[in-house]
Parts: structure tokens; C-alpha cells; sequence
């Protein structure tokens, strides 16, 4: 008879040979003390103080006091939970206000709610592509798993294009008569490399192909751009772009994901995605955190301003001791190692003898052989905690021998 238990052991045995087991970090954030948190080890009863280096929270909006006050406000108001889909009594004002707010980021006509960045790409992608019959999507080969799989779920046809290449994508593209829907799905900053892709010179293959672009802003929003407006709008070019994407669990510090783009478009998602109808509507509380956060970030530039400067500040130290980033124009400073053991390794050395937490980051969420520490300085780390990070690296790099830095 078949055994279901040891198929699955079977399956972990696999992953952890492979040397890429995930083991989840046990931690409580300190909220008047970011980006401390508390680190509960297993098998130990006291949890110790540690420095977070790997947080999505760009900028410290999740604690910052604006977005928390506007969500005990929420709280206090309206109770916990939405109490529905956004069709069946689930449509609170918060929700409105926040759909206003960012249509108005990223000018554009209507933007969509959703409970995650995930479904967004997901939902929405695999609705458009869908509704567009012979639709073409023409997807960048580095593309996010949320996008991968709404133009899978799509059934529409992929034609996966070299990451950040125009020439790949031209080439491609033109072998299609002009009269095919298409859609060009691609991100601004790219999460793990944090490159920035070649979004005008993609917009005009779009246009000459009559194509349209969806654009993941989701690293982008709240970071770049005079109001957080993504890398769309530091480049002036918001207009050129059919779909923006963002969420709002990244630089805004809280949870949900949404689309803008022109009235009858998101109209089209609005009726018809599954992932948008059948699910309960993100709760008040939630909502209240987000509009704060993209309200106080769209008159503030004082976080974005900081957090140039402290990246920029870790980046030329790393490459002062010889510790190997990938060179890119974003906040992201991915270190490189190559092997997943010895990521892990380093990522554990870092944790338990210096306390920092710096998360290995290895297959499938990137190609194997290229393993690295993913670290996000915010800009309430200081020059000190930077400089304490790069001493505490070299020591973990002599120590287990990774490359071959000057001692
Ligand atoms: C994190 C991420 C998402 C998903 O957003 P969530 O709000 O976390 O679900 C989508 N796209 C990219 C590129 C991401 O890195």
C-alpha cells in the first residue's frame, strides 16, 4: 500500500541533502525600537536581543507612529475584521479612500484592492490574460512566482524573454502579427539582484506592438519617485504604463497588494477575477495602516533620503573589505556565496555569535549556485550598527573561509 508519511519524509530528506532546508527565524519586532527584535531560539527559554538586516519593511513604516495610530483608530472604530467580500458588505470607507489614494500615486484612472501583492499578480494577470482571447503575454525570465503563476492559470500562451533584455524581447515580440492582443509582464526593481529594468525602452517595444505593459512596482513603491510613486515616477513615465502594481506590506509597512491602470481595465478585474471576489475584504484596521503609511510617504522624502544614504554608506564599505555584492543601482545589497551550505552557515554564524539576523536566500527563490545574504538596510539603521555588520561579515568570511578576503 502506498505510504503517504514516508513519501513526504522522503521529499524533506531530499530538500535537506540538497543543503536548502528552510528553517524560519522565531522572532518578536520591538516597536519603539526598530530594527531590534527579539530572537526566541529554539530550546531556549530567555529569546536575546537582535539586529534585523533582512526586512521588507523598506523604511520602518510598520512602526512608525502615524500608521499606528491610524490603525488603534480604525480599530477603535470599526472592530476587527471587514465582515465580508467586498461585494457582500466588505466595502468599508477605508477601502475607498486607500483605492483613491494610490489611482492617484500612480495617475491613473482606477486602482484594485487585494489581500496580498501575491494575488494581485496572480488575479489579476490571469483574468487579463484570459479575457484577451489568442492573448500573448510576453514574460521576463526573472519574473516573480505570483506573476508566473496568473499567466499560467491564464492558459493564454508565454513567450519568456531574457531578463532586462530589449533586443531578446523585440525579437520576439515582432514575430507576432500586430492585430494579437499582448501583454508585457516585467518588474521595476528585481528583488534579489535589485536591478532595474529597462522600463522605457520596454514601453516603446510596447507601443510599436501595440502590447500591453504590466509593470511589478512592488520593491519600487514608497521608495523611489517624489512621492514613493515607484520607479515609474522618478523616470516621468507613470503615463506609458498600462498596469501598476504595488503593495502595500513592503516600504508601506502593513499588508495588501493592488493594481491601478485605466477605469474599464480594472472595472474588467473588478467583475470577473476570482481572487479579488471570493476572498474577505483586507480588514479596516489594515486598510487605515496602509492609506496612513501612503499618505505620510507621499508628502514625506525624508525616510527615502536616509535610506540612500545608509545604503550607499554599506555598499562602499562592503566593497572596501573585498566582501562580493552584486553592483546594482537599487537598496537592495545582495552579498554573494554561491553554495547553499555554506549561506546557511554564515546566515547561523551571524545570528548566533554576533546577532544579526541576515536570512540565507537560496532555491527556488533564486537559481541554485547562486545562494547569497539578501541585506536591507532601513533608514533607522545607523552608521554604527553598519559598521558593526561589515566587521562581524569579515570575521564570518575568515572564519569559514568563503572567498578569499585581505585579513
Ligand atoms: C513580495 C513580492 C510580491 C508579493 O507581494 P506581497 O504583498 O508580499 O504578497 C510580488 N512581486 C514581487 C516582485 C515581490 O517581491
Amino acid at each position: 500500500m502506498f505510504n503517504y508519511q514516508n513519501y513526504f519524509k522522503n521529499i524533506i530528506q531530499g530538500i535537506k541533502s540538497e543543503g536548502r532546508y528552510r528553517v524560519f527565524i522565531d522572532i518578536l519586532r520591538k516597536s519603539r525600537n526598530f530594527p531590534n527584535a527579539s530572537w526566541f531560539e529554539e530550546g531556549k527559554s530567555v529569546p536575546e536581543d537582535i539586529t534585523v538586516w533582512c526586512s521588507n519593511d523598506y523604511l520602518g513604516m510598520g512602526q512608525h507612529r502615524k500608521v499606528l495610530d491610524a490603525m488603534k483608530e480604525a480599530l477603535e472604530k470599526c472592530g476587527a475584521g471587514s465582515g465580508g467580500t467586498r461585494n457582500i458588505s466588505g466595502t468599508t470607507h477605508y477601502h475607498v479612500e486607500l483605492e483613491k489614494e494610490l489611482a492617484l500615486l500612480h495617475a491613473k484612472e482606477a486602482a484594485l484592492l487585494f489581500t496580498s501583492g501575491y494575488i494581485s499578480n496572480e488575479a489579476t494577470l490571469s483574468t487579463l490574460a484570459s479575457s484577451l482571447k489568442g492573448c500573448i503575454v510576453f514574460s521576463d525570465e526573472l519574473n516573480h512566482s505570483s506573476m508566473i503563476q496568473g499567466i499560467r492559470s491564464s492558459g493564454a500562451t508565454k513567450v519568456i524573454f531574457k531578463h532586462n533584455d530589449i533586443d531578446d524581447l523585440n525579437y520576439k515580440i515582432k514575430k507576432y502579427d500586430k492585430n494579437i492582443p499582448k501583454i508585457i509582464a516585467f518588474e521595476s526593481v528585481y528583488s534579489m539582484d535589485g536591478d532595474i529594468a529597462p522600463i522605457k525602452g520596454i514601453s516603446s517595444i510596447a507601443k510599436e506592438n501595440n502590447a500591453l505593459t504590466y509593470l511589478d512596482e512592488v520593491h519600487a513603491v514608497g521608495m523611489y519617485g517624489y512621492q514613493g510613486g515607484g520607479i515609474s515616477e522618478e523616470l516621468n513615465i507613470k503615463n506609458e504604463i498600462d498596469i501598476i502594481e504595488g503593495t502595500l506590506a513592503k516600504a508601506y509597512g502593513v499588508m495588501g497588494g493592488y493594481i491601478t491602470g485605466s477605469k474599464y481595465l480594472v472595472d474588467t478585474i473588478r467583475s470577473y477575477s476570482s481572487g479579488f471576489i471570493f476572498t474577505t475584504s483586507l480588514p479596516p484596521t489594515i486598510v487605515a495602516g496602509g492609506l496612513a503609511s501612503v499618505k505620510y510617504l507621499k508628502k514625506s522624502g525624508e525616510e527615502r533620503k536616509k535610506h540612500k544614504h545608509i545604503v550607499n554608506f554599506l555598499k562602499r564599505k562592503l566593497l572596501e573589505e573585498d566582501i562580493p555584492i552584486i553592483d546594482n543601482p537599487s537598496h537592495i545589497v545582495p552579498v554573494q556565496i554561491g553554495d547553499p551550505v555554506l549561506c546557511k552557515r554564515a546566515s547561523d554564524l551571524l545570528l548566533s555569535k554576533y546577532k544579526l539576523y541576515v536570512q540565507p536566500i537560496n532555491y527556488p527563490t533564486v537559481p541554485k549556485g547562486t545562494e547569497r545574504l539578501r541585506i536591507t538596510p532601513t533608514p533607522l539603521h545607523t552608521e554604527d550598527m553598519v559598521n558593526n555588520l561589515v566587521e562581524s561579515l569579515k570575521k564570518v568570511w575568515k572564519n569559514l573561509n568563503i572567498g578569499n578576503i585581505a585579513a
